[in-house]
């Protein structure tokens, strides 16, 4: 790439010494991708949307696929068409990003957080079950780090007291559990194309889902509740349009889908070398002394997001610390959302709500994990680790 504008930054070699905790490794495909749009007609929602949205309904094995902006959106728009608003309750998990609880305020609903499976971080069905009253009306599960949660529990609970399923899988659209894929159980399931996530386009997201009707009410939703879309629109004679109801600006562009395009055959190679680089972290990590090391249900294919281990609390920052100093890329997903300072201040939740959750928060570290892992680069995150563990 050669990039006239002196204010695009070009993607700059791994430095020597230093492991990134993400690399994006899209490139001439989807330049190519690109270029193509940049040469059509159609810049935003188009034929790329549509036949992104074909390929990925395809690949997941349900009817309805729906691009949108983000998954914040895509989780936003589903509780929407799912009629959730003022005076309903939503379970979600602590977790997560933000997202999943902050798409329940917007809809005037209440976020109400169930605690997680003390080993994996997915939301507890037992958790969820507890926290049922006459106002719940959804309940949005996180296939956290890309390891599907238990949906034949949650879907059973969400049939017997009428609740809508809404499936954050913003952790991946590879992910499968004994057989089901997202959006076989739930009403939708969200995912996302945000810059580090299994698929990019930057930013992005799209709702999965079996039912052809949420599909049509989230088509409008997502283009300000306007009865045909741009492309729909577009035809050789103006059309007058109308507008049914209030939507929003959540739309997919062209630009966006093209490059995702370009990485659909690809999904499944890049998810196995995630896979591997997973096997290898648990492998050279089995015996470094102080870790916890991240658990898998049997019957899950994981999309293999990301790798977390869990290091006691007390030490957990200061080991951040000594893995940034050495040079390695580290996160944290996730801090508890209930105990966020505005969810405190909105809701008064505190410490000793989520107990699970509140530890998975304060042990957890990310490691790098994505596909341009270099076993090299790999061998300095374990000995890094290695020595700030020890170091005592
Ligand atoms: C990234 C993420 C989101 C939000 O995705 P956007 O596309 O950035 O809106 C939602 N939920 C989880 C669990 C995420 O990791």
């Amino acid at each position: 790439m050669t990039p006239a504008d002196p204010d695009a930054t070009p993607l700059p070699p791994p430095e020597p010494g230093r492991v990134e905790f993400f690399r994006h490794d899209l490139g001439e495909a989807e330049v190519a991708a690109l270029t193509g749009v940049i040469g059509s007609l159609f810049l935003t929602t188009g034929p790329q949307v549509r036949a992104l949205e074909a390929e990925l309904a395809g690949y997941l094995g349900v009817a309805e696929a729906v691009g949108v902006s983000s998954c914040t959106a895509a989780l936003h728009l589903s509780l929407a068409a799912l009629d959730v608003g003022p005076g309903d309750e939503v379970i979600v998990p602590p977790t997560t990003f933000v997202s999943t609880a902050n798409v329940v305020v917007y809809l005037g609903a209440t976020p109400v957080f169930a605690d997680v499976e003390p080993d994996t971080g997915l939301l507890d069905p037992v958790a969820v079950a507890a926290a049922i009253t006459p106002r719940t009306r959804a309940v949005v599960p996180v296939h956290l780090y890309g390891q599907m949660a238990d949906m034949a529990a949650l879907a059973d609970l969400a049939a017997r007291h009428g609740l809508a399923l809404v499936e954050d899988g913003a952790h991946g659209i590879e992910a499968r559990r004994e057989g089901l894929a997202p959006a076989h159980l739930g009403d939708t399931a969200c995912f996302s194309f945000y810059a580090t996530k299994t698929l990019t386009s930057g930013e992005g997201g799209l709702i999965a889902t079996r039912d052809p009707d949420l599909a049509a009410r989230l088509r409008r939703l997502r283009l300000h509740g306007i009865d045909r879309d741009a492309a729909t629109r577009h035809g050789l004679a103006y059309r007058h349009w109308d507008m049914v109801e209030l939507g929003f600006k959540a739309n997919l562009s062209d630009l966006q889908a093209a490059i995702l395009r370009a990485q659909v055959p690809g999904i499944e190679a890049r998810r196995a070398a995630r896979q591997a680089l997973h096997e290898r972290y648990d492998a050279r990590l089995a015996d470094v002394p102080g870790l916890r090391l991240p658990t898998l249900r049997p019957g899950v294919t994981s999309a293999h997001h990301l790798y977390t281990v869990r290091v006691d609390a007390a030490r957990r920052d200061a080991i951040l610390d000594g893995l940034q100093a050495r040079g390695i890329g580290v996160a944290v997903n996730f801090r508890p959302v209930h105990l966020l300072t505005y969810y405190r201040e909105r809701f008064g939740f505190a410490s000793g709500l989520c107990p699970h959750a509140e530890a998975l928060g304060a042990q957890t570290i990310s490691l790098p994990l994505y596909p341009s892992l270099t076993h090299a680069q790999q061998a300095r995150v374990v000995t890094a680790l290695a020595e700030v563990l020890d170091r005592g």
